[in-house]
């Protein structure tokens, strides 16, 4: 089978040649292992960190091993009576098209008829979750709140956006990287208003859609979007401190807001937190399966074919080149 290894510890934007696409064969299965064909594998910003060599909440890549992340694939020989052949799988062996697994390291997955099984990466997945417990125990969403979302054309900002109206916010306004995104904000999911944090100073254009302020901010970007949302922070408002992806290449720490008195006088609340630590997938999957399956909850993908691509797609969904999930088909 193949897989993608880490080959050098990229320094600011990770290039192709940080990795390396490796033919490796797949060892013999033991005692409730099971072989899995991976249908796609996921490209995440958290990546870029386990890139570097120092553990930060979760482990580094190793160099020359290949590397973890989410994936959904199928089963195809089984040594395990849990998981009969063809069972659809989710796992955290991505970055490769096969892998033999342990029982305990895999969960089946029963997908929708009306839903592909890539669902499970995104909107049904991780970034989903990280969606649902950010808006509703983070920040604490409330009816008649006005949000505010960064990075919202992407996995988890276009779910923000979408729950925060299903759940009665008032006003759901979002930023993101093009004209493009903005008009899918507006005209696909249901945002209020959107604008281009390209097209000049964010604090500017926050007030434009926002005016009265904002009661909620779920924060992808950080930098310049963390300030200017304090900045346009009503008193009291709480806010999601999800992701940072304006930083994850920089190669220093990069400055924080310079009006953090701000949160003082205002009584803020930021409160960062990790997907990985929340309880809530039960309640997670009860809301979310009928709003997706049913429509109600939009949500893209932007798919690009072979493992082969996967760097590509990797480097490309930290430039902006996705809406919604970046997913990698590696198979079928
Ligand atoms: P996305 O699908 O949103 O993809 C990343 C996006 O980042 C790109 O599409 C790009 O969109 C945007 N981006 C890149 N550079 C910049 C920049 N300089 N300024 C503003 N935007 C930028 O990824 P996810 O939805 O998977 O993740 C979103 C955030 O959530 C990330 O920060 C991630 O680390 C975080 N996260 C945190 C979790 C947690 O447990 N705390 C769990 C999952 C995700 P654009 O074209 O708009 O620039």
């Amino acid at each position: 089978t193949r897989e993608v290894h880490l080959t050098a510890r990229p320094r600011g934007e990770p290039t192709p040649q940080d990795f390396a696409l490796v033919e490796r064969a797949l060892p013999e299965l033991g005692e409730e292992q099971m072989l899995v064909r991976n249908l796609a594998v996921s490209v995440d910003p958290y990546m870029r960190g386990k890139m570097n060599g120092k553990r930060t909440y979760t482990d580094p890549y190793e160099l020359d091993e290949p590397m973890d992340g989410g994936a959904i694939g199928v089963v195809q020989e089984s040594r395990s009576g849990d998981f009969p052949e063809g069972t659809t799988v989710l796992h955290a062996a991505g970055w490769r098209e096969h892998a033999v697994l342990d029982a305990a390291r895999v969960r089946p997955v029963n997908v929708p008829e009306s839903l592909s099984p890539t669902a499970y990466l995104g909107v049904l997945g991780m970034p989903g979750l990280t969606a649902y417990v950010g808006l509703l125990d983070k920040a604490r969403m409330q009816r008649g709140d006005t949000v505010f979302v960064s990075g919202a054309a992407g996995a988890v900002g276009g779910i923000v956006g979408q729950l925060a109206r299903i759940k009665g916010a008032a006003r759901v306004v979002g930023s993101a990287g093009s004209a493009e995104k903005v008009a899918y904000l507006v005209d696909e999911l249901g945002f209020d208003a959107a604008f281009n944090y390209k097209d000049g100073p964010v604090a500017e254009q926050l007030a434009g859609v926002a005016p009265d302020g904002v009661d909620v901010y779920f924060d992808n970007v950080g930098g310049e979007h963390l300030e200017a949302a304090i900045g346009a922070a009503s008193d009291f408002a709480r806010f999601a401190l999800c992701g940072a992806v304006s930083s994850y290449n920089a190669t220093e720490p990069q400055p924080g807001p310079r009006n953090m008195f701000l949160i003082v006088t205002k009584r803020l609340s930021l409160q960062g937190f990790i997907v990985g630590d929340s309880d809530r997938s039960s309640d997670f999957y009860r809301e979310m399966v009928p709003l997706v399956a049913e429509g109600r909850l939009k949500f893209a993908e932007t798919t690009v074919d072979g493992l082969d691509n996967a760097v590509e797609a990797f480097i490309s969904m930290l430039r902006g080149g996705n809406i919604g999930k970046m997913v990698v088909r590696t198979g079928t």
